[in-house]
């Protein structure tokens, strides 16, 4: 089915309103919606299961769901957890967001696409986005199970011949092989999917094993590696340009622009960021303040956002930053990107 042209259109469309016609300071591009945090696998490096587990057997209704979206207003609603597709009402989320035409992106481990796909249709509005964090054992190691990435693999194939949309979404933690992310990149490529997106992982500190987060430096001369223009022939990657250079630590951000992916979890909306919970609030207008936003968003604002390189941080700054540079500006309107800020779990 490939990328709609309406999504890059919406997406510009409301940069626009929102920003010059509504002179917004701060609003959100993109929902984070984690309709529930309990998952069918328990990967060494995830930091939801472990941050919610008191409350891990919670999930939020169809309706909160909703009015999350709503207050938002973003036209791109990632869904993500825990593991979407064990939430009972997780089709008539999704319908109920597209029927609003909004683009919803559901991160998935792949274990449930074939069960979920008999109950959501391919449409434009809706794409998979499966984990996938190497090929082979290397996958199944960053799980923690075997068998996983034979499954999701099978899975995607299934989805992509159904006519779904579908995308890879892989996390880089130490220890990933840079050749074997090109052959899974090349292979997903092959495969039909839409993109590869990748990012670094986070250094989640409810995650006991720390020694699987990269610093900064670190993450830049891994991506250096993975996103190397020598390996880059035959795949597609999703991220926009600008964001896999600020990989590649050829540019870089004074602040993230956190504030655009505000993420609604069964406690509320994570104060402030996807990544970084420090509190939850009830209302999204609190994650759009400038005291805030003095406290968070670099290294010298706070030493938690020292190693942070996350797309829900960094690729809506490079759309952000963009709009005052035609060069960028250009750059992403060639590459037809401008329709991602961030949009996956990690
Ligand atoms: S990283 Fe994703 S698949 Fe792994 S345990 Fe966490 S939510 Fe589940
Ligand atoms: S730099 Fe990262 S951790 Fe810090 S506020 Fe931004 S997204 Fe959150």
């Amino acid at each position: 089915m490939g990328r709609p042209i309406e999504l890059a259109v919406r997406i510009g469309w409301y940069i626009v309103r929102e920003k010059y016609l509504r002179a917004r300071k701060r609003f959100p591009l993109v929902t984070m919606l984690e309709p529930l945090e309990a998952c069918n696998l328990a990967c060494e490096g995830c930091g939801r299961i472990r941050e919610y587990e008191s409350v891990i057997h919670r999930t939020l209704s169809a309706d909160e769901c909703l009015a999350a979206v709503n207050e938002s207003g973003a036209p791109i609603v990632s869904i993500a957890g825990g593991e979407p597709t064990i939430h009972p009402q997780i089709a008539e989320i999704v319908h109920r967001i597209t029927e609003q035409k909004k683009f919803v992106y559901m991160c998935t481990n792949g274990l449930m696409m074939s069960k979920i796909m008999k109950e959501i249709s391919p449409s434009k509005y809706f794409c998979w986005v499966v984990h996938l964090d190497g090929t082979g054992a290397a996958h199944d190691a960053a799980v923690s199970r075997k068998g996983v990435y034979q499954i999701a693999m099978k899975n995607a194939e299934k989805a992509i011949q159904a006519g779904y949309r579908v995308c890879s979404n892989t996390t880089l933690f130490r220890g990933s092989n840079p050749e074997d992310l090109h052959a899974l990149f090349r292979m997903c490529s092959d495969m039909g999917f839409e993109g590869c997106m990748v990012s670094p992982a986070y250094d989640y500190q409810a995650v006991p094993n720390q020694q699987l987060f990269l610093t900064r430096q670190q993450a830049i001369s891994v991506f250096k590696q993975v996103l190397s223009t020598d390996h880059q022939s035959g795949i597609k990657f999703y991220n926009n340009p600008l964001f896999l250079q600020f990989l590649r630590g050829e540019r870089n951000y004074k602040t993230c622009t956190a504030w655009s992916n505000p993420t609604y979890t069964i406690m509320g909306w994570r104060k402030p960021c996807y990544p970084l919970a420090e509190g939850h609030t009830q209302r999204l207008s609190d994650l759009m303040e400038d005291d805030l936003w003095q406290r968070y968003g670099n290294a010298e604002k706070n030493p938690r956002c020292a190693n942070c390189m996350m797309h829900c941080g960094y690729e809506s700054a490079t759309i952000f930053g963009a709009l005052s540079s035609p060069r960028d500006a250009l750059d992403l309107v060639r590459s037809g990107a401008i329709t991602k800020s961030g949009i996956t779990a990690a």
